[in-house]
């Protein structure tokens, strides 16, 4: 399975992400955090990333589309990936189709985070207060500053993708402000496919068991203009008249097995007595 998942900065992407990694036993791709790793790292690409990150703005297309092209290369990535924070732009979506077209692979979702930025802020004060109750490092952008950036890019650059995967039929958008275990069900309810409904079994008045009204009709509820359109065609109404008109006088309707069955019964019983 392979799974973007859109949101503002604070929606609750890498949690989601890491409860789609236990369930289905794919990777997730962060972005930011492969960039985060470059910086602290001092690789060529962490050096070209630092300044631009702690800003708030967003590194170049070509910089994160190499590192996710690399990156879902690996065999880890084979039997699926969710991407955190990449695409993050349409230029960025377009190269990522791309790359998996060469390899014959297509994305099977679009999850949508929706949360308004007042909570976006809120979140991430307290995110930033537990971090540093936990003695961890802060991020260098997780400040009000770089924070007011980050939402403003995100506003201009990635919320015109909502659009893009919509009109592609990928995408579904969550309540990103509804409590996180519901946010998982709702991302399950959309990534599983469901069971076909059976038909309740009955008992039919004459005895035997029927399918409901809807089974019958083909899952179409009696009545609606698709049920109706089941009842006989003119056609077969004219062959049943024409066969009627053509039974020699007196000759019986033929009698189907529950009639043949019950009159075999009544000669037995009357050859007994
Ligand atoms: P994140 O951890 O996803 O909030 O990303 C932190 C920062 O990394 C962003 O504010 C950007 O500077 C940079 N970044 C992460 N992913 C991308 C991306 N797909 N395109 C451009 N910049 C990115």
């Amino acid at each position: 399975m392979r799974l973007v998942l859109l949101g503002p900065p604070g929606a609750g992407k890498g949690t989601q992400a890491q409860r789609l990694v236990a369930r289905h036993g794919i990777v997730q791709l962060s972005t930011g955090d492969m960039l985060r790793a470059a910086v602290a790292a001092g690789t060529p690409i962490g050096r070209k990333a630092k300044d631009v990150m702690a800003r708030g703005e967003l590194v170049p297309d070509d910089v994160v589309v190499q590192i996710i092209s690399d990156r879902i290369d690996q065999p880890d990535a084979k039997k699926g990936f969710i991407l955190d924070g990449f695409p993050r732009t349409v230029a960025q979506a377009e190269a990522l189709e791309q790359l998996l077209a060469k390899k014959n692979a297509r994305l099977d979702a679009v999850i949508e985070l929706v949360v308004d930025d007042g909570i976006l802020v809120s979140r991430i004060e307290k995110r930033v207060g537990e971090m540093r109750a936990r003695g961890e490092p802060i991020r260098a952008d997780d400040n009000p500053e770089s924070l007011k950036k980050r939402l403003a890019a995100y506003h201009a650059q990635t919320a015109p993708l909502a659009d893009y995967y919509r009109k592609k039929g990928l995408l579904k958008s969550i309540d990103g402000m509804a409590p996180i275990d519901a946010c998982t069900a709702a991302i399950d309810r959309h990534l599983t496919v469901p069971a076909p409904r059976k038909a309740p079994v009955r008992k039919s008045p004459r005895g035997g068991t029927r399918g409901s009204v809807k089974a019958r009709s083909g899952g179409r509820k009696a009545g609606s203009p698709k049920a109706q359109s089941r009842k006989p065609t003119a056609r077969k109404t004219r062959r049943k008249v024409v066969a009627a008109k053509k039974r020699p006088a007196g000759r019986k309707l033929p009698r189907n097995s529950a009639q043949k069955r019950r009159s075999m019964r009544a000669r037995r019983l009357t050859k007994r007595r």
